[in-house]
């Protein structure tokens, strides 16, 4: 058993049944998820007997690094085994306010969106609670190892102050696993996140979106890409079952449980093929009645991919008519794209090395 698979409701029952009291799951939870400690014999304040029967029973795998590269901006990207000869991959963003990790939630993705470089490398499993929540006890530890600085980290916070589900994967397709990691980041004896910090991209899984809202309301990100079904059928694969009117209707529903009071709808910006001044206009239509906020992301290219970035001047005017008509705005910037760490470019290791070695290598980034 790995300790870093149960989050505060699994190690309480696990406990339980062996009668010992609630609070030795607050213990381990510190240990594990506060302290990085990864020696079960080493958890002093648990008492001999019990330390040895748990490490009889249960290890803290955290995950094996087989990867480690940084891009000029900083930007950090760690390629973790996924076994079998899959990979996935997680980033961290360091900011001058904030650490940022990006976290993967499947080994590849089953989607299939047009643009997007995991889904091009098609889908080979889901992680588990442990090699998503891991992610983030690897990225706080190998930063804590490195000495990283930041003013609160001095105060005795960890490295990673915010998390993102937007690395490989769609993150409610593998709901079971996802959400009890979603509930350490958030639980005060593990990370302790505040729900606004932890942020889940999905392409729009409409009754997945309702059951997140019902058990672990995150902030959420819904990536919309086309102001359209005609378009969304064919970039955003996932719309012919679950189209734009439905999609709309669960993002309403999302609103009252929202920790920021908004949705996130991001938008990638295709070079002729969602850029123009009438997709905008179409595009503050869809959502006048939805509290969000738009983000544009300039398209990350990857080889073989058939898309070219919008022209900035394209992304910049495009931004204008969505502000003009009432809406907020943004343009994400573009961050670890020297070592293929941006948006979309996250392609892991499915299977195949000399797919992985051809999809991770460096590419230049036009006009972002
Ligand atoms: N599966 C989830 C989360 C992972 S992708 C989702 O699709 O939302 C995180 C964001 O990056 C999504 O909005 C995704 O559509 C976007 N993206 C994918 N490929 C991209 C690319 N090549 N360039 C820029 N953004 C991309
Ligand atoms: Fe999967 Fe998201 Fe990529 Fe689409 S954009 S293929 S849902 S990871």
């Amino acid at each position: 058993m790995n300790l870093l698979d149960l989050d505060g409701r699994a190690l309480a029952a696990f406990f339980a049944e062996r009668g010992e009291k609630p609070f030795r799951a607050r213990q381990v939870l510190r240990w594990v998820h506060q302290r990085f400690e990864p020696d079960i014999a080493a958890m002093s304040d648990l008492g001999k007997p019990l330390r040895e029967a748990l490490a009889a029973r249960a290890t803290v795998a955290g995950p094996t690094v087989i990867g480690d590269t940084t891009a000029s901006d900083g930007t950090r990207k760690w390629l973790l085994d996924a076994g079998g000869g899959n990979a996935v991959e997680c980033v961290y963003i360091p900011e001058d306010d904030r650490g940022t990790l990006c976290i993967s939630s499947q080994a590849g993705c089953a989607l299939d969106c047009a643009f997007c470089s995991t889904g091009k490398q098609g889908f080979n499993r889901n992680l588990a609670t442990g090699e998503i929540v891991g992610q983030l006890w690897h990225a706080n530890r190998a930063l804590l190892a490195d000495r990283v600085t930041a003013p609160w980290i001095e105060q005795g916070r960890p490295p990673i102050t915010n998390v993102v589900m937007m690395g490989m994967g769609e993150p409610l397709a593998n709901f079971d696993n996802v959400v009890p990691a979603l509930r350490l980041m958030l639980d005060d004896y593990a990370y302790g996140l505040s729900r606004r910090r932890v942020t889940l991209s999905t392409s729009g899984l409409v009754p997945l979106i309702d059951r997140l809202r019902e058990e672990c309301p995150v902030a959420l990100a819904v990536s919309l890409h086309a102001p359209n079904d005609a378009l969304r059928d064919r970039i955003v694969p996932i719309n012919r079952k679950h189209p734009l009117a439905e999609l709309m209707a669960a993002c309403m529903r999302y609103i009252p449980a929202a920790p920021r009071d908004f949705v996130t709808f991001e938008y990638v910006m295709l070079d002729g093929v969602n850029d123009s001044a009438s997709h905008a206009d179409e595009l503050a239509r869809l959502v006048r009645d939805v509290p969000c906020k738009l983000n544009l992301i300039p398209f990350n290219p990857f080889p073989g991919t058939e898309f070219r970035t919008s022209p900035r001047a394209r992304i910049v005017a495009f931004q204008k008519r969505l502000q003009d008509a009432g809406l907020v705005a943004t343009v994400r910037k573009t961050r670890g794209d020297d070592i293929a760490a941006a948006c979309g470019q996250l392609a892991g290791q499915v299977k195949d090395r000399t797919k992985r070695r051809l999809a991770t290598r460096i590419v230049p980034v036009s006009a972002s």
